[in-house]
């Protein structure tokens, strides 16, 4: 491990950000915050500049100002950056060491890719970014020697239970000597697996964001609900991992203690467990390849009652149906996906649709937008550029609805 790694935390001020930081806290011999970036809490981020003293912050440009004299004020010299640019200078300053991308949605893919670019150590809770840019993501990892480390809890179980050779080399899955035959990514089903469809039509906000085992922000608390976040995983697993989507399978296990598995060719099957506690993960990543105190709970494997494994409901889980069929039609179709379920979700939250539209929305998205594949040499415009398309079509969906 390097002795201090400068953390650059981008999203430090959502659900990710604070289990990181919780462990950053907890370890400062090992690690220095070195930046954070914040969106619409501002306050919070304020406390974490008291707490943390970083060197950078990046709010929204047309915070910058504001936030810089509020530091000032107090006695914190901090350099204040601004907007996306602001967060590409933390993620690919030359002080920064490791960037945690944990900014929601495709807000995070610049910052991401830029780490990409500059050789960086990522490590990915950004899923969306993987949606979208995955080949691109994936070639600047490689050509600029940056190292991803997954985030996500089932991507990073799978990670754990992957060899050595395949963790530092992922087209190396497809030595037949390593034995890789499936992937197996865990769901817990979210808060309507025991529900009709019905119910789930009528389900308030509160109840969607509910979620049974997790405790997470907004928007991935509506996509475990409709399950389209394990859809994204399914989409991210296959960049990570290099693998088809008919190489990964979807179990719904509902007590969330088996992260995600691994199964080999002589029939065994490889799993990670612990309790569901992002800390887990991300003091995995942070400190790979040795291993540090996450200051999650124990697993406490004679409290288990029983661990369970479901085929999940294609027909009330539309969307996990949507992103093989998105990722089997090729890049375009998974950023017209992902677009179109971030312009839902959000119109969701504002109450404006039913949760069970945001699966038709997505259909509709997909069927509607019709695009040449993306060739090799797609780059970030194209992406960008596609993604904008698919809002503004989805943007005239959700207006039927309302
Ligand atoms: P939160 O909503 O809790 O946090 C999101 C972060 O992104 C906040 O810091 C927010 O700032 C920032 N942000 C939001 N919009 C923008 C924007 N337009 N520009 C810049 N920053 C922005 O989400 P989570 O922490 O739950 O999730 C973050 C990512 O990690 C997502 O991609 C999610 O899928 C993934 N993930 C999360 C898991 C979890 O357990 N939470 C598990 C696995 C993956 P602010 O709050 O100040 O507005
Ligand atoms: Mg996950």
């Amino acid at each position: 491990m390097v002795m201090t790694q400068r953390i650059a935390v981008l999203g430090a001020t959502g659900s990710i950000g604070d289990s990181t930081l919780a462990i950053l806290a907890a370890q400062p011999q090992h690690y220095q915050v070195y930046a954070l970036s914040g969106h619409h809490r501002l306050d919070k981020l304020f406390a974490l500049c008291q707490q943390f003293l970083p060197k950078r912050v990046s709010v929204p440009i047309a915070a910058v100002s504001d936030f810089a004299q509020r530091l000032s004020r107090a006695g914190l010299d901090i350099d204040v950056v601004g907007g996306e640019a602001g967060l590409v200078d933390i993620a690919t300053d030359s002080q920064t060491d490791t960037v945690v991308a944990a900014i929601v949605g495709a807000a995070g893919l610049p910052s991401t890719l830029a780490a990409a670019r500059a050789g960086k150590r990522i490590l990915l809770a950004n899923k969306e970014a993987l949606v979208m840019a995955g080949q691109v993501m994936i070639n600047a990892v490689k050509t600029h020697h940056a190292t991803l480390l997954p985030l996500d809890s089932e991507h990073n179980a799978i990670f754990q239970c992957l060899p050595l050779a395949i963790q530092q080399d992922n087209s190396q899955i497809h030595q037949p000597n390593h034995g890789v035959r499936k992937l197996w990514l865990t769901a817990s089903g979210g808060p309507f697996l025991q529900q009709s469809f019905a119910q789930m039509q009528q389900a308030s906000i509160a109840e969607a964001v509910k979620h049974p085992n997790w405790s997470m922000g907004q928007k991935i608390s509506v996509d475990s609900a409709t399950m389209m976040n394990k859809g994204l995983e399914l989409i991210e697993a296959c960049h990570l991992f290099d693998l088809p989507e008919d190489k990964i399978n979807v179990v719904i296990h509902p007590q969330s203690i088996i992260h995600s598995m691994v199964e080999y060719s002589d029939g065994s099957f490889l799993a990670q467990l612990g309790s569901p506690d992002m800390k887990t993960p991300i003091a995995h990543a942070l400190s790979y390849p040795d291993r540090i105190n996450s200051g999650s709970q124990p697993l406490d494997l004679f409290a288990l009652s029983g661990l369970e494994f479901i085929e999940p409901d294609l027909q009330k889980f539309a969307c996990l149906r949507l992103a093989r069929q998105a990722m089997q039609a090729g890049t375009q179709a998974t950023i017209v996906l992902n677009a179109a379920n971030e312009i839902a979700v959000d119109a969701f939250l504002k109450g404006q649709i039913r949760l069970t539209d945001i699966a038709d929305i997505n259909e509709q998205a997909l069927d509607e937008i019709q695009l040449p594949p993306l060739n090799e040499t797609a780059d970030i415009e194209d992406i960008l550029a596609i993604d904008k398309i698919a809002r503004h079509l989805t943007d005239k969906l959700v207006a039927k609805l309302t």
